[in-house]
């Protein structure tokens, strides 16, 4: 029997590996794609697939792929994004956004009581409380594709309750591993952005430099695990071949490795948390010869520390460095903010926003177009 599957983010880094997997795959059936802007692409897309209908939230791009497009539909906007997931019949919804343009998605999937591939690890840091509680309400899964979170899921699964007595995320270190507070001052985009073991979008790639993927992370893996934030450790490890471990009550500690391809945790998320075959290289473990790990200079890269706070100041807190966040990586992108003051931004947008409690999904919104002002503001007054 066949899924129906709908990819949201279908042109990008997560999207287009998950349309490789569903070409192998004989029990993946597309019901619909979407994309922000690049309407040719996701037409392409289509066509390839079969899809019958695609959304592109950019309007003017939505109406030019409509004019070009004559054997499907194409929504527009980010209600079209919302409309395809309650109306296309899926049966797993693939969030492979970037950034809390995901969050209205997830919260549709997961009212509609589909199942969610979550690659969008926003939505879960933005709303986490509420987004598992809705789960919990409707019983839509929510099952991860980040390769940490991946690796922990597979993991727990089948550990009684009461035995799990921490969980390890590993971080790359990025490529700035091992400079110093100092030394990241100057640092341009182009460094930035070239990852050392890793190929993704731009705004993870950033997240990864500046380890605030990892904070997300750590986040996400509260809300997806039921785990308290003091048993969620860290630990930089730069082959990114170990991608998480499980440590047990009786001192056993259980490690996931594999290659650096994502592809094995979107096809895990799409079986359903089953292993099927991929046309991927195992690890040669006598040619990789050495696994390292170190801790994280959280002098270098204090947005560690400033995520976990905010973590555990909870309430609007969490969405509020993720939108300051957001506002300051698509800073330094455009060359307007220097690399490190996308802590300082963050921190001052914090310091700036009192912590409300989330009663509703509105103030969420709320606070992110708040925190969006702040931060805005700050990145202004840093040049
Ligand atoms: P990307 O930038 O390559 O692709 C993003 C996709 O979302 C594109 O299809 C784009 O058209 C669409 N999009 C962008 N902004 C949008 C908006 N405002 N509204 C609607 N659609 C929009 O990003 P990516 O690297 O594929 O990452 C996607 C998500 O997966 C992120 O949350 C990221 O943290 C997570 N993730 C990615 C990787 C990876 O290897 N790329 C690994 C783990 C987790
Ligand atoms: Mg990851």
């Amino acid at each position: 029997m066949s899924k129906r599957l709908l990819i949201l983010g279908s042109t990008g880094s997560i999207g287009t590996q998950a349309l490789d997997v569903v070409r192998r795959s004989g029990d993946l059936e597309l019901v619909g794609l979407s994309a922000e802007r690049s309407w040719e692409t996701l037409i392409e897309q289509a066509r390839a697939h079969g899809v019958g209908r695609i959304a592109l939230v950019d309007e003017q791009a939505a109406a030019r792929g409509a004019q070009a497009w004559r054997d499907g539909e194409v929504l527009s906007g980010p209600e079209g994004l919302v409309r395809l997931v309650v109306e296309s019949g899926a049966e797993l919804v693939l969030n492979a956004l970037v950034g809390s343009a995901g969050l209205g998605p997830t919260v549709a999937t997961l009212g509609e009581g589909i199942d969610l591939a979550l690659a969008n690890k926003e939505s879960l840091v933005v709303g986490g409380e509420l987004m598992t509680a809705l789960a919990e309400a409707t019983g839509a899964q929510i099952t991860p594709v980040d390769s940490e979170h991946t690796a922990l899921h597979q993991l727990l699964a089948g550990q009684p309750p009461g035995v799990v007595e921490r969980l390890t995320i590993t971080a790359s270190g990025g490529p700035f591993r091992g400079c110093g507070h100092g030394e990241l001052q100057d640092v341009t985009v182009k460094q930035a952005l070239a990852h050392p073991t890793w190929a993704m979008g731009g705004k993870i790639t950033i997240d990864s430099a500046t380890l605030m993927n990892k904070g997300l992370e750590v986040m996400e893996a509260h809300h997806l695990f039921g785990t308290p934030y003091e048993r969620i450790d860290v630990v930089v490890h730069p082959q990114s071949l170990v991608h998480g471990v499980v440590q047990l009550v009786d001192g056993a500690m259980l490690a996931h490795l594999g290659p650096p391809d994502m592809r094995i945790a979107i096809s895990y998320a799409l079986h359903g948390g089953e292993s099927v075959e991929l046309p991927i290289r195992p690890l040669d473990l006598a040619a990789v010869g050495e696994l390292s790990f170190e801790a994280v200079d959280v002098d270098a890269f204090p947005c560690v520390r400033l995520a976990r706070e905010a973590a555990l100041a909870g309430g609007t807190a969490p969405c509020v460095l993720n939108a300051a966040n957001e506002v300051a990586v698509h800073a330094f992108l455009e060359g307007r903010l220097r690399f490190n003051a996308i802590a300082e931004v963050i921190e001052q947008t914090l310091g700036e926003s009192p912590v409300a409690p989330v009663r509703a999904f509105e103030s969420l919104y709320e606070a992110d177009r708040e925190a969006r002002t702040i931060a805005g503001g700050v990145v202004a007054r840093s040049m």
